[in-house]
């Protein structure tokens, strides 16, 4: 599903569209606030900002939220940042669209959410506040305070977008893959290295599954998921197990 690096990229690509004037629009009303269409016809797009998972639009009107779900993703200009995700159908059925913007009456949405199973939604001015450090700006300090004496497993608390927003399933199984730690550890048994190491995976390891393209880009790709080969590491072969209610693909002999 969508995490904090694909609706950074779809952030970065609906800046393409900032300075023009919704003409037009349609929401589906069944993920949307009533009168939605009304309060954002007519504003003009302002900027467009990243809060954990969800992708804000600024507007001089309202500031409108996107929330992905689980197959949600959004075309610019009729164009897919992120071309065939492994969570979804690659198919471009328009019947599966909850939001269109239009810039230009006659065109394309400037702006299109695309999601076949529908648990994503559309918000304006949705509340922000509660989300905790984003993945982008961890540091050791603000993990170790993010984490605080919460003793539930590390991986569980890493999924709570309330400490670091904008980590879903398979990043936080990375990056722990990465950092070396047991993901059923309690968070406040991490001391200050464990801490740091986890820092610093979120810090160098994020930019570069971005760069290649998302969340499934990572050494635990989602073939590697289900399949559970031998640990790239050090060669033991890989183990899934359920915590905290979701999948967790990790490596029994390096993460401790
Ligand atoms: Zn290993």
């Amino acid at each position: 599903m969508p995490e904090g690096l694909e609706a950074e990229i779809w952030r970065s690509e609906i800046e393409t569209v900032v300075g023009r004037t919704v003409v037009d629009a349609w929401v589906d009303e069944r993920v949307a606030p009533p009168g939605f269409v009304g309060l954002v016809v007519g504003a003009r797009l302002e900027g467009v900002r990243r809060a954990g998972k969800i992708v804000l639009i600024d507007t001089d009107g309202p500031t409108i939220g996107l929330h992905f779900g689980m197959t949600g993703r959004v075309l610019v200009d009729g164009v897919s940042a992120i071309d065939r995700l492994q969570y979804s159908s690659s198919r471009d059925d328009a019947q599966w669209d909850r939001l269109r913007l239009f810039t230009d009456a006659a065109g394309m949405p400037a702006v299109r959410l695309n999601d076949p199973r529908r648990l994503g939604r559309v918000t304006l001015d949705p509340d922000v506040s509660a989300l905790g450090v984003d993945i982008f700006a961890v540091t050791p300090a603000r993990m170790r305070r993010a984490l605080g004496e919460r003793r539930q497993a590390i991986k569980t608390v890493l999924l709570d977008q309330a400490v670091v927003a904008g980590l879903g399933n398979m990043c936080a199984d990375e990056v722990l893959w990465w950092a070396g730690i047991d993901p059923r550890r309690p968070a406040c048994a991490l001391d200050e290295p464990d801490v740091a190491r986890l820092a610093t995976a979120i810090r160098r390891r994020l930019p570069v599954m971005m760069r290649r393209g998302g969340s499934h880009r990572g050494t635990l790709s989602p073939m590697v998921r289900s399949t559970c080969p031998p640990c790239e590491r050090d060669g033991y072969p890989l183990r899934r197990d359920t915590i905290g209610g979701r999948t967790a693909v990790w490596c029994p002999h390096h993460q401790r």
